[in-house]
């Protein structure tokens, strides 16, 4: 809706409206694109409900709902499903009030100034950034386990293919010498550095939110340091509390929730 007015916010901070969307949009709209879901796909589709269900910050109602989907897609036999059936589990008409995944986008902190920039993609990043962070907060057990249900997810679903097969590549190079929780969050961080490099300057840019190596020097200033050569460098040691603190589950926004 090109009329929907434009919602004030800070953009040093994130919001659960995006997160709640970013979901609206894969599980209603991109996985709607899959008639049938079966073998790989369907396995994608099990491992990010079940790492949602996991690790998601989320209101009661919306955790309700993932924990009644997972549960119904896990003991779901049989080696394909369709999606009308998985919309039927997710939309959840005859089950009890407390249990919902709000219908529709509310972009927040993933506006764009036009329809077509942001929104999903800035939606979905953001998304499983909270994620690798709550695994590690969390206690998970698997480092690696959000990431690959990321690839996996991007892999069988995400509907910019070039993206998909750019992520893929990435993950090839590097996700299995992620050992630890904090190296997980790491990892995501320095892989969506790549992808705003290389992506700076391109089409996709909302020129209100250049691609800039993330976070800048003004949002973390001890993130920043140079080498004796004058060359940039991470502080590591500081972008990874900066990274846990952004994107932990305490602050996480709610403004402009249903
Ligand atoms: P986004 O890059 O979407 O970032 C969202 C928000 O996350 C930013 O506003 C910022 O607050 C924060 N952020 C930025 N950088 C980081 C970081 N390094 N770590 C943590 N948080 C950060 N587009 C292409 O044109 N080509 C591609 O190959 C491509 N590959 C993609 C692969 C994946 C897996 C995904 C999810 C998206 C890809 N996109 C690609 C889309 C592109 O990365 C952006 O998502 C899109 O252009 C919207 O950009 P944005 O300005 O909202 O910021």
């Amino acid at each position: 809706n090109t009329e929907e007015p434009w919602r004030p916010f800070n953009r040093s901070r994130i919001y659960m409206a995006d997160l709640e969307s970013a979901m609206h949009y894969s599980l209603r709209v991109e996985l709607a694109a899959h008639t049938l879901i079966r073998g790989e796909e369907l396995s994608s589709l099990r491992k990010y409900i079940s790492v949602l269900t996991k690790f998601f910050p989320g209101r009661l109602v919306v955790m309700n709902l993932l924990k009644s989907v997972n549960t119904r897609l896990q003991n779901h036999t049989g080696n394909e499903m369709s999606y009308e059936t998985f919309r039927e589990w997710l939309d959840n008409e005859d089950q009890s009030l407390d249990t919902a995944l709000p219908e529709g986008e509310r972009w927040v902190g993933c506006q764009g100034s036009v329809p077509h920039l942001r929104r999903y993609p800035c939606g979905i990043w953001t998304l499983f950034h909270v994620l690798t962070v709550q695994a590690k907060n969390t206690g998970g057990t698997d480092p690696q386990e959000v990431l690959s249900a990321m690839r996996n997810y991007v892999h069988s679903f995400f509907g910019c293919r070039d993206c998909a097969e750019h992520f893929q590549t990435m993950a090839t190079e590097s996700l299995s010498e992620v050992n630890t929780f904090s190296a997980a969050v790491l990892w995501l961080w320095s892989r969506h550095n790549r992808v705003n490099n290389r992506v700076a300057g391109a089409l996709s840019e909302d020129p209100n939110f250049p691609k800039i190596q993330w976070p800048s020097p003004e949002m973390c200033p001890g993130c920043h340091s140079l080498k004796e050569n004058g060359e940039h460098r991470w502080v590591q040691d500081q972008v990874l509390p900066f990274l846990l603190a952004h994107f932990s589950s305490s602050s996480i926004l709610t403004d402009y929730l249903e």
